[in-house]
């Protein structure tokens, strides 16, 4: 990749539009876009990238990492939408469409999770790296996954938090938020789980609180079943909750726990402690992962 292509990279939230331009890794300049309606959020976009444009000439790619669910199949007469979601107005929004009206350039486009791992693989934790999982506990919960190299597609894209976990309800009585599912991982184990059932947000409460020890409980569950369904190297796990540092150990000890030694690899028996890691690119995984995006989209299209 030569180094004289300047890109523009979008890490689509459900709160904020983050937006950058840069050459590979090297942000240029970056601004935040507050997330209402995709025609008003997407044209604050485009007059970002086209102001930048004036001081760096056109860009040569377009990565956009978003909040989902999304079509990511390019095959797809639905690809670049925003599918169905609870999310008011962005239910079948073409936010691709939106942007190639406005550029004529390639645009690489895919869910903010695969985003992210994309950024871990390209400059974090999972460098030399083929099979990992980036995994953000934060609002909302969503994992990506590269698997032998590629990023994992399959029918639409994974849906990490939504699956089943074990909830004893003698020991949480919380009913659990997911639209669709109630209790599922998300429902129980998300920023808006955890406000929901204790009444204040995560971040007010103190590392000793009950509500960690669940916390980790229903996390340790998710990346045991991870590990036994797709064999990661590597659990990166990020977002708001997802990088509480005194939540990692307890984490990584009940998923070892859980395990129980069946997975007879050493990074689960003896490194257990760089096998369940925080992001290397700490919070900047998802706008660094847009210029990951951005670079593949240009290299396809070569
Ligand atoms: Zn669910």
């Amino acid at each position: 990749m030569q180094n004289n292509h300047v890109f523009g990279s979008i890490e689509g939230g459900g709160t904020k539009f983050i937006c950058a331009i840069g050459t590979s890794q090297n942000i240029i300049a970056e601004t935040r876009i507050p997330t209402t309606t995709p025609d008003e959020t997407m044209s604050q976009v485009v007059a970002f990238f086209k102001e930048q444009e004036k001081n760096v000439g056109k860009l040569s790619a377009i990565g956009f990492a978003c909040f989902g669910p999304l079509n990511p199949d390019i095959n797809s007469k639905q690809y670049g939408y925003i599918l169905p979601t609870p999310k008011p107005n962005w239910s079948n929004s073409n936010v691709v469409g939106m942007l190639k009206n406005q550029f004529n350039i390639p645009i690489g486009f895919d869910t903010d999770v695969n985003g992210a791992a994309l950024g871990e693989w390209r400059w974090g934790k999972a460098q030399g790296l083929h099979t990992f999982i980036y995994l953000t506990v934060g609002t909302g919960i969503g994992g990506g996954v590269v698997a032998e190299g590629k990023l994992l597609h399959g029918l639409l894209h994974p849906e990490m938090g939504h699956i089943p976990v074990k909830h004893n309800v003698e020991k949480d009585f919380f009913e659990g938020v997911c639209p669709f599912h109630k209790d599922c991982f998300e429902g129980l184990a998300s920023g808006v789980a955890i406000e929901k059932r204790w009444g204040v947000r995560g971040s007010t409460l103190d590392e000793n609180h009950p509500a960690w020890d669940l916390e980790a409980d229903y996390i340790a569950q998710a990346l045991a079943s991870y590990s036994y369904m797709i064999s990661p190297q590597r659990i990166i796990l990020g977002g708001g909750i997802g990088s509480l540092h005194h939540l990692l150990s307890k984490i990584q000890a009940k998923t070892k726990t859980l395990i129980n030694g069946y997975i007879q690899s050493p990074m689960i028996l003896e490194n257990i402690e760089s096998y369940i890691v925080h992001p290397g690119l700490g919070n900047r995984s998802g706008i660094l992962g847009g210029m990951a995006l951005a670079e593949m989209a240009l290299q396809k299209n070569d």
